[in-house]
């Protein structure tokens, strides 16, 4: 074990290098730092202003916009216009489905379980790799505003991302040029925004409110002696400023006795209603009655008929914060503190009804769009040891993790997480009726195994034969407070068991943790492109081979022009693997499976679909 402040403030890294805390948001991303009068501050770029909409446009002649400039082609270029990536960061196609209609861009639906790609003329981008981009607009801002380089971030999600949601935000870091220190949970940086969890001594019980542009949610937090547990979450992934719009608007046509079919047709008149229904809701703040006019259509509206549209709105996420209390099975008298964010807080309505419902005043001093920024500054300046009052907790100085499909690292437990600690993941066999599964244990921060180190290997045997897909394997990992780590697999279906337990930090030095810190920040950019080259790959292995044991299975349920034709498929997806063109391979993956979806359709037979599901080790 080290301490951070040991690992991360010394050896080559420049000194009073500044790490930055970033709140990369659905519809708004920001940055933050610590002032030299140790203030928290966000950053605003040359007047560009603070808020950062994520929204990133891909032109005809290559060049990519990020931030405001984007957000203007929305309307105008809507397929090559990326927003709210955010709510595909880490997921699959499977779990999005219900809601693919809301992006006008195209979503890759590849029918498994692997991760959502999404198409922008004939490129394929992860979205990672957008999120990538919106985090290196932010960088440079930093960067430009700061007049210094930045390399390390602090970075926030939800509370409730899971764990490939949290590794995807941490590779976008990576890919954007940033080591990432710490993933931090957005209500844990709100409430260190109020200063709220920096004394140790305090035991308090807390609920953050967050309502953004197009996503709710509500977290209860425990804060015990400096560690922020999340004892419940809840909300609404499409609840938040976004409806209060459009309710605005559904107002305004029928006062004008406009149909919403005709509106749908003008592009131009929508945009321009939505951005006077947002000025209205604003103005509300100041004024308690909105009047202007657009074309010959009259925006009329007041504040009291304003809460009186929104109400129901307000009153479900109200709903939530009673089911987020139940889950934590704690009564409303024992919430110590209620913070408020997210932009939308700021309207009055939902300030009112949510000290309301808590019986006490809300903390809504700091501004709600930009206190999660400034949490996440805070944390980073702990980082980096500058804060000699609060006490460092014991925590991992390399990840820890195992050797996936392609010689890829999967990090289970991230460096910096505080110990002791236990994580877990879920994978299958990537061949039919493998019996033995090789689960080889590393440690650091490269994406390439060979370049990590090596801690244990074993083997997993007795797993019963099924297709592959179909085992359910169970990897632990438990760190406990000396340092030990244990390492169980277990095949869930028929309960076979192997374990294994080493001291990570046996035989390494510090200097060589930081070593292994300053190559992996060297080749982060190469690492991570890499790293998707052979996802790509290990993709389309999986692909071909479900579809050759398909045919042979099947094959005389498609006609010989379509054995043909899906052969021809197969032998181009083939040399695609070859060329380590990811954008290639990805290509051919998606022809191929447009080309054979139809027959596993008219087959009504699961199992193509089941043997794609799930991640495999080897
Ligand atoms: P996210 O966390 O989803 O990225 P934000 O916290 O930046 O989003 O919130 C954006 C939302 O806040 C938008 O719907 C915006 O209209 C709303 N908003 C911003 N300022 C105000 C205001 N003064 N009154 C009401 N809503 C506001
Ligand atoms: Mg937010």
């Amino acid at each position: 074990m080290a301490k951070v402040s040991i690992n991360l403030a010394t050896g080559s890294l420049q000194k009073e290098e500044i790490i930055v805390g970033i709140d990369l948001g659905t519809t708004n991303s920001l940055v933050a730092f610590i002032n030299a009068d140790k203030n928290a501050q966000v950053i605003n770029d040359a007047g560009k202003g603070v808020l950062v909409p994520s929204v990133v446009h891909f032109g005809q002649t290559g060049d990519i916009t990020v931030g405001n400039d984007a957000k203007n082609y929305l309307v105008t270029d809507p397929q090559n216009t990326i927003f709210s990536v955010k709510r595909l960061l880490g997921r699959s196609y499977h779990d999005i489905e219900n809601y693919k209609d809301f992006f006008s861009y195209k979503v890759i639906d590849d029918n498994t379980e692997s991760l959502v790609k999404i198409k922008v003329g004939d490129k394929f981008y992860t979205p990672i790799d957008l999120s990538a981009l919106i985090l290196k607009e932010l960088k440079e801002r930093a960067e430009h505003a700061l007049k210094t380089p930045v390399n390390r971030a602090v970075i926030t999600v939800p509370a409730y991302f899971n764990d490939s949601q949290r590794q995807a935000t941490r590779d976008a870091g990576k890919l954007a040029g940033l080591d990432v220190l710490r993933i931090v949970n957005e209500p844990t940086a709100a409430s260190l925004a109020y200063g709220i969890g920096l004394d140790p001594e305090e035991t308090k019980t807390i609920a953050v409110y967050d309502l953004g542009g197009g996503t709710f949610d509500v977290s209860i937090l425990q804060i015990q002696n400096g560690i922020f547990e999340v004892l419940a979450t809840n909300g609404d992934t499409f609840l938040g400023g976004d409806d209060f719009d459009r309710i605005i608007i559904d107002y305004w046509l029928e006062k004008n006795n406009l149909d919403k079919a005709q509106l749908a047709e003008n592009r131009e008149l929508s945009q321009q209603l939505r951005l006077k229904a947002e000025e209205a809701k604003k103005s509300f703040a100041h004024q308690s009655i909105f009047n202007e006019q657009l074309g010959d259509i009259w925006c009329t509206l007041d504040k009291q008929t304003f809460e009186q549209l929104i109400l129901p709105k307000v009153q479900q996420t109200i709903t939530c914060c009673q089911n987020a209390l139940k889950d934590a099975k704690l009564d409303v008298k024992q919430i110590d503190e209620v913070v408020m964010v997210g932009g939308s807080t700021r309207t009055a309505l939902v300030k009112q009804m949510v000290a309301e419902f808590f019986g006490r005043p809300v903390h809504d001093e700091v501004n709600p769009d930009e206190v999660v920024a400034l949490g996440a500054a805070i944390q980073a300046d702990i980082m980096a040891g500058n804060r000699k009052d609060i006490l460092l907790l014991d925590v991992t100085p390399l990840s820890l993790g195992i050797e996936t499909m392609g010689g890829l690292m999967d990090v289970i437990i991230p460096r910096n997480a505080k110990v002791p600690t236990k994580a877990g993941r879920q994978y299958t066999t990537s061949i039919d009726g493998q019996v033995n599964m090789k689960v080889a244990v590393y440690q650091g921060e490269r994406d390439l195994v060979k370049e990590n180190r090596k801690l244990a290997e074993f083997n997993l045997k007795g797993i019963p034969a099924m297709p592959t897909g179909f085992p359910k394997i169970d990897i632990n990992f438990l760190l406990n407070a000396d340092g030990i780590l244990k390492v169980q697999a277990i095949e869930l279906r028929s309960g076979v068991k192997q374990e294994v337990e080493v001291k990570p930090t046996y035989g390494i030095t510090d200097d060589q943790v930081e070593q292994m810190l300053m190559d992996s920040i060297t080749h982060a950019k190469d690492d991570v492109s890499q790293r998707m080259v052979i996802e790509a790959r290990t993709e389309g292995e999986q692909m071909i081979y479900t579809v050759e044991r398909f045919l042979q299975k099947h094959g005389t349920s498609v006609t010989a022009e379509e054995t043909a034709q899906t052969n021809e498929h197969v032998a181009a997806l083939k040399q695609a693997l070859e060329s380590g063109d990811k954008d290639i391979i990805h290509k051919h993956i998606d022809q191929l499976n447009e080309f054979t979806r139809p027959f596993a359709e008219r087959l009504m037979d699961q199992a193509i679909s089941h043997a794609m599901k799930g991640k495999s080790i080897d």
